[in-house]
């Protein structure tokens, strides 16, 4: 009892800061939480999809990161695996078909399936309100950030080996609960993400594949900068953000805040949540 106790709680409270300051085996499973799994994550070459593949990693999984340019992915493939993680990288914009199909390729390739995929890589374009955006602008940002994880999922999952723990994790944002005027369609995008993690947990159930979501809050990133710069320039954002709610951790999140939760979700310790979506905003913006 007092063991399956300690594994939940290094899941869920102890963030994937770095090497030097994550918690070290609880001695459960010395191999690791995730040992001998795959797992894919998309748009993880910085950011938040760094986090989590470093997180992923330290827990044992062998991780393939992947984004649009060939020279992210070999700098992210380079630190970690400087840091003694097992992980390799390929090329994919996931809103392209034949980058999704070389992804796949390069998994069954390397790998011959995989146990975990993390829909993290998204589109952000600063529009303003939905009526003054484009057609061209909706298709963009519902292509990029809600049909392809579903697309890339499908592709994927005659892949996803059947061995006791399978999972996917798509990422949405605190924008599904909370609009910004500023981020128009994105905010739309977003939410639709909430529905396609219901959706998908319904199709999956079945296969014992379980579809959860991460909800970051505004995180310390160069896909927000436009949205903190000023802010924390002006120590504004601490204020700000506590209109739309009532109580805030700290300033910003750092990616390490996300990673964590995604190493739980994928881990047995979550083997009966599914269709699930967790905030990692610092403050609650749920009733
Ligand atoms: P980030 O720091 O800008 O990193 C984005 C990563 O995705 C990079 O590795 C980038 O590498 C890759 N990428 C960009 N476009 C891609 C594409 N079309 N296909 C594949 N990879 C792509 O972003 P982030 O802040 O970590 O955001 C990650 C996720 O969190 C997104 O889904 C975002 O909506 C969500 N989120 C972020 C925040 C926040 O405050 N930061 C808040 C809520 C939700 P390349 O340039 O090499 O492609």
């Amino acid at each position: 009892m007092l063991q399956a106790v300690s594994v939940v709680h290094r899941g869920l409270f102890h963030s994937c800061a770095g090497l030097s300051v994550r918690m070290s085996s609880t001695g459960i499973n010395p191999k690791g939480l995730l040992a001998n799994r795959v797992a894919v994550v998309t748009g993880s070459t910085e950011g938040i999809g760094f986090a989590i593949a470093r997180c992923l990693a330290q827990d044992k999984a062998h991780v393939v990161v992947s984004s649009r340019k060939q020279q992210n992915v070999d700098l992210a493939v380079a630190t970690l695996q400087g840091e003694g993680l097992s992980v390799t990288g390929t090329v994919c914009h996931v809103g392209k078909a034949e980058d999704r199909e070389w992804l796949v390729a390069k998994v069954l390739e390397h790998h011959g399936g995989l146990d975990f995929l993390v829909c993290n890589a998204a589109v952000n374009i600063l529009v303003g309100g939905t009526l003054k955006a484009s057609e061209e602008v909706w298709d963009k940002i519902l292509n990029m950030n809600v049909k392809s994880p579903a697309l890339l999922l499908s592709q994927l999952l005659p892949h996803i080996e059947n061995r006791g723990m399978r999972a996917v994790i798509l990422v949405s944002s605190i924008a599904a609960y909370v609009p910004q005027a500023k981020l128009g369609v994105y905010n739309i995008s977003k939410t639709a993400m909430l529905g396609l993690t219901r959706m998908l947990s319904l199709e999956l159930a079945p296969k014992d594949i379980r579809v959860n979501c991460l909800v970051p809050g505004v995180i310390e990133t160069r896909f927000s900068q436009f949205f903190w710069n000023d802010f924390k320039k002006e120590h504004k954002l601490q204020r700000q953000i506590p209109d739309m709610c009532s109580v805030l951790l700290h300033m910003l999140g750092q990616p390490e805040d996300c990673a964590g939760i995604v190493s739980f979700l994928c881990s047995p310790d979550a083997s009966y949540i599914t269709g699930e979506s967790f905030v990692v905003t610092g403050f609650s913006p749920r009733l």
